[in-house]
């Protein structure tokens, strides 16, 4: 044993002292966890406003959520005598004992989410109950409120703002001023929620924007929602998919979405997947569809996905992961492959009905246009002006139809790439 090797293994015989950590540090600690970027503040306020029964939910972000995050919702607001505990961890209106979270409906319930965003930045609530002539703002720092809360006008709801994230987090905030994606998270994310809550409006903009980059609705159409926030052509190609199972000694479930079909092509998957309502990622369930698209769509093989998944609470574990973005399911396995198997048959369905279209396009004498023409009522809309016109001097006459998409010219090749070209996509 050289000295060095004698030094080190003296040193080692002495433990480290344990010692305990101050109740500030635990908490920047737990809160820089459940807080991890901007977008996880955004998705906390927005699912308490979610919780609060609000039909209508506007985000202001600046700086990437970095200076403002700003949440206003419509919602049934929080009461005076409870704001002082407001932002305290763990204190919550959503859980009492261990055993509510068995049958929890609402998204929220560690009593966290305020509290680790006091701790991590400057939190200002603005609210009014029903029934109120006036409402109170109060702001909070590591828990607790700075001040008396101060009565002042109020709307309906909630709004609380957030700002100068990360301030005390240094390491944190230069690596998130660097990378400028996170307004695009912020708006890929009400994008997902606006689809599946279709009873609320969502908007989002920008700090002084004056148009928001996601602006939905309340609607009763799924498919309308998802045509007003990821585009007409997005929504042009998807296919309603069921799904469902209800044997107890193999999965109970129920399975209700879209999928995009051929003509859907994407340079990445999008797979908006909610769990009994909530949110989730499933990287199990996203893996086994993208191999069916594959396998059946090559060309098509990045899907635009949005599915809704219940079952019953009992079969749901929601307290697995820090930010809630994972749930485990009894049973997964065999979910996953019946909506797999389910989402295979509808694709091989979709798939042989454009096989015959063609054929049938490519088999009939007018797919040389203009040379027989009592043929040609029965392929192209009457009054089609394109009878005349060959098909290399065809121009797009609808702005929503994107360049490339043939099938209306009744090319035989309908798999032509198509530009993603919704709204959003500008923004992403
Ligand atoms: P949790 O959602 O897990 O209960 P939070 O820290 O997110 O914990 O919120 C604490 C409590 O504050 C909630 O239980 C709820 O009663 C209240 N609250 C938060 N945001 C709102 C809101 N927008 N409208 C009404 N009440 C709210
Ligand atoms: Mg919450």
């Amino acid at each position: 044993m050289d000295d060095k090797e004698t030094e080190r293994a003296e040193v080692s015989l002495e433990p480290p002292k344990i010692q305990r950590l101050e109740e500030s540090v635990v908490n920047r600690i737990a809160a820089g966890e459940v807080i991890q970027r901007p977008v996880s503040a955004v998705k906390e306020l927005v699912e308490n406003s979610l919780d609060a029964n609000s039909t209508s939910i506007n985000v202001v972000v600046k700086d990437g959520g970095l200076k403002l995050i700003q949440v206003s919702d419509d919602g049934h607001g929080i009461r005076y005598e409870d704001l002082a505990i407001l932002c305290e961890r763990h204190t919550t209106s959503k859980l009492s004992k261990y055993e509510d979270l068995q049958s929890i409906k609402s998204m929220g319930f560690r009593g966290e989410a305020l509290a680790s965003m006091t701790y991590v930045g400057h939190v200002t609530v603005t609210t009014i109950t029903k029934g109120q002539l006036h409402g109170y703002r109060v702001s909070y720092r590591d828990g607790l409120m700075e001040q008396e809360p101060k009565p002042c006008a109020a709307v309906k709801g909630t709004q609380i703002m957030v700002e100068n994230l990360f301030y005390n987090m240094i390491a944190r905030k230069k690596t998130l001023q660097n990378s400028s994606d996170d307004y695009t998270k912020i708006v890929d994310l009400l994008s997902r929620l606006a689809i599946h809550h279709i009873n609320v409006g969502f908007s989002c903009r920008k700090h002084g924007a004056a148009r928001a980059d996601v602006h939905s609705v309340t609607t009763s159409s799924r498919l309308d929602s998802i045509r007003t926030v990821y585009g007409v052509s997005v929504a042009r190609s998807l296919m309603n998919i069921e799904a469902s199972d209800n044997d107890p000694s193999t999965s109970v479930f129920k399975m209700d979405g879209f999928i995009s079909d051929s003509n859907y092509v994407a340079k990445k998957a999008t797979m908006v997947l909610f769990i009994n309502d909530r949110l989730v990622e499933c990287s199990a369930l996203k893996r086994a569809i993208e191999i069916v698209y594959t396998a059946t769509l090559p060309k098509a093989s990045k899907p635009f996905i949005y599915m809704s998944i219940v079952l019953p609470s009992e079969h749901v574990d929601v307290n697995v992961h820090p930010t809630k973005r994972e749930v485990s399911l009894l049973n997964q396995e065999i979910i996953v492959e019946k909506i797999q198997s389910a989402v295979e048959l509808k694709l091989r369905q979709s798939n042989e009905s454009v096989t015959y279209q063609e054929q049938t396009v490519a088999s009939s004498p007018s797919s040389s246009l203009g040379t027989s023409k009592e043929l040609q009522p029965k392929l192209l809309s009457p009054g089609s002006q394109s009878q005349k016109v060959p098909v290399h001097k065809m121009v797009r006459t609808d702005s929503s139809d994107p360049a490339g998409r043939l099938h209306a010219y009744l090319q035989t090749k309908p798999h032509k790439p198509l530009a993603e070209n919704s709204s959003l996509t500008a923004v992403r």
